[in-house]
């Protein structure tokens, strides 16, 4: 029996000013050694192309370790700051994936960062089925930060487009 499949439906992403701000602050504090943590905001589904806010971000936590090409959060830290955003949200806030960066270097996935995604996916598959994964490739004077968005769907890792809003809270 065939199995008929879907094709992939890049989701429409749209992310806050606020949130790529404190990206760079984030990314700019250990840089030349990496760092990252956790995307948070909502998806609100449509019949024909669902919808992505990033709204803020998560950093390391204090006892997250860093180094050139790898870096480890500091998970306990992590879940506290999770749980008090969406307490304070009183509403659909949540995780939605991770963040973290390549100083200077290119923000694609690595083997380690697919393999990374695929492990978010099943661990958190009634939660966050479809991860997104943020990378943060450059961070050099020059170029500054070049921020590229990757989407866990289907069983690999999608690049997607993100789309810069000012703010999308309600109350402003
Ligand atoms: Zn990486």
């Amino acid at each position: 029996m065939r199995v008929l499949r879907r094709p992939f439906v890049a989701p429409r992403v749209w992310v806050t000013d606020d949130a790529l701000n404190q990206l760079a602050r984030e990314a700019d504090l250990h840089t030349p050694l990496e760092t990252g943590g956790l995307l948070l905001g909502y998806w609100s589904s449509h019949p024909r192309k669902d919808e992505v806010l990033i709204e803020s971000i998560i950093g390391p936590g204090p006892d997250a370790q860093h180094e050139r090409s790898r870096f480890k959060p500091d998970a306990s830290w992590q879940r506290q700051e999770l749980a008090d955003a969406d307490g304070a949200s009183g509403r659909v806030t949540t995780y939605l994936g991770d963040w973290h960066t390549h100083p200077g270097s290119v923000p694609a996935p690595s083997r380690r960062d697919r393999r990374t995604a695929r492990t978010i996916a099943r661990a958190h598959a009634a939660r966050v089925p479809r991860p997104l994964m943020l990378i943060l490739g450059g961070g050099d004077k020059a170029t500054g930060w070049i921020p590229r968005l990757h989407l866990w769907d289907r069983g690999r890792l999608h690049e997607v487009e993100m789309r810069r809003v000012r703010d999308r809270s309600p109350s402003g």
